[in-house]
């Protein structure tokens, strides 16, 4: 990783190895989650078992049925496709900023947006999203009778807790900015802003939000967001429920999947195999939860089969390497 650190002793700061590596383990973290939570997305724990009687551990074995098969074995979903999205448009525009990351979403849209989730659809298809996409998002939010608050901006926000990770209103602003180009329910805001912020802090220095911190964050949004960090904490994981039908693609769901891992596993690996053996929105699950085990441990805790399974990891290296370019400038630019 030498090729990252080179911009000369001039500057202020530079990112470490450790936290090189993290910023690696956060983006293939991400990626692994979601293409081998694909192999039992939707699936209740049933069907996980009957069709993975030794539970699902490799992706050769994600069996070939009407969902699954759209995928090549190996490709991640629309909730790493999202998350590249806002990676390609800070490295646009050096920044983060809303608009050209709704740009990049419509683009995706506009090529084979393979498991676009409702919400996502119904706000690109509202007239004038690309001008005005929190309009267009608050607008959806409202039809819905405030009700909607799905997991499809939680599922790619990761990545967003490593731009600007030094700056903790920074990370929250930039957080709040890109939820909301599609989902505008505070429930929603609340449960990226947390899981950018456990990312950053793992970043900066290593430290692990606490229960009362996370229960803090998620306050400023909706008081109802509590109950779930203390669920995912004082419960077994099969006390979460992932795979119920009738809150299957909730955000708080989805944010209790990755809580639960970020207090209880013990390894990557560990934790996307609890993570993918539920069922329910697995994808979306593991992609939250392996985000923030890969910060937490690293890159090169990850098993390499996992690595080198991911069938696009060629683009997700290159992707990857130009955004911790990205962040190494910002980082060294900073006035300390
Ligand atoms: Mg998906």
């Amino acid at each position: 990783m030498k090729d990252f650190l080179c911009y000369g002793t001039e500057l202020n700061n530079m990112l470490t190895e450790n936290q090189i590596d993290k910023i690696r383990g956060t983006i293939y973290g991400q990626a692994i989650g979601d293409a081998l939570g694909l192999g039992t997305e939707f699936m209740d724990k049933k069907q996980v078992q009957k069709h993975y009687p030794f539970g699902l551990k490799e992706f050769s074995e994600i069996i070939q049925d009407s969902h699954r098969k759209r995928w090549i074995v190996g490709d991640w979903t629309d909730d790493t496709d999202q998350a590249l999205c806002i990676i390609d448009s800070i490295l646009i525009d050096g920044k983060v900023n809303e608009l050209s990351f709704a740009d990049q979403l419509y683009k995706w849209f506009n090529g084979t947006p393979l498991g676009i989730g409702k919400t996502v659809l119904q706000v690109l298809q509202t007239p004038q999203f690309r001008k005005y996409p929190h309009k267009a998002s608050e607008f959806v939010w409202k039809l819905s009778k405030y009700k909607t608050a799905s997991n499809g901006a939680l599922m790619r926000t990761s990545v967003l807790g490593l731009w600007e990770f030094w700056d903790k209103e920074k990370v929250k602003m930039n957080t709040e900015q890109i939820c909301k180009v599609t989902h505008y329910d505070p429930r929603c805001v609340g449960s990226c802003v947390i899981t950018t912020s456990i990312i950053s802090n793992l970043l900066l220095s290593d430290r692990r939000l606490t229960k009362e911190e996370l229960i803090s964050i998620g306050s400023e949004y909706d008081n109802t967001i509590a109950e779930y960090i203390n669920a995912s904490i004082e419960n077994n994981l099969e006390n979460l429920k992932l795979d119920e039908k009738e809150t299957i693609g909730f955000t708080l769901k989805a944010l209790s999947a990755g809580l639960w891992t970020y207090f209880n596993s013990v390894s990557f690996e560990e934790g996307l195999l609890k993570i993918i053996n539920e069922g329910g929105d697995a994808d979306t699950n593991a992609a939250i939860a392996c985000s923030i085990l890969g910060t937490k441990y690293g890159y090169n805790s990850i098993p390499l089969k996992y690595i080198d399974g991911l069938y696009y990891k060629d683009e997700l290296e290159e992707k990857t390497k130009k955004y911790i370019n990205a962040i190494n400038i910002s980082y060294a630019n900073i006035t300390n």
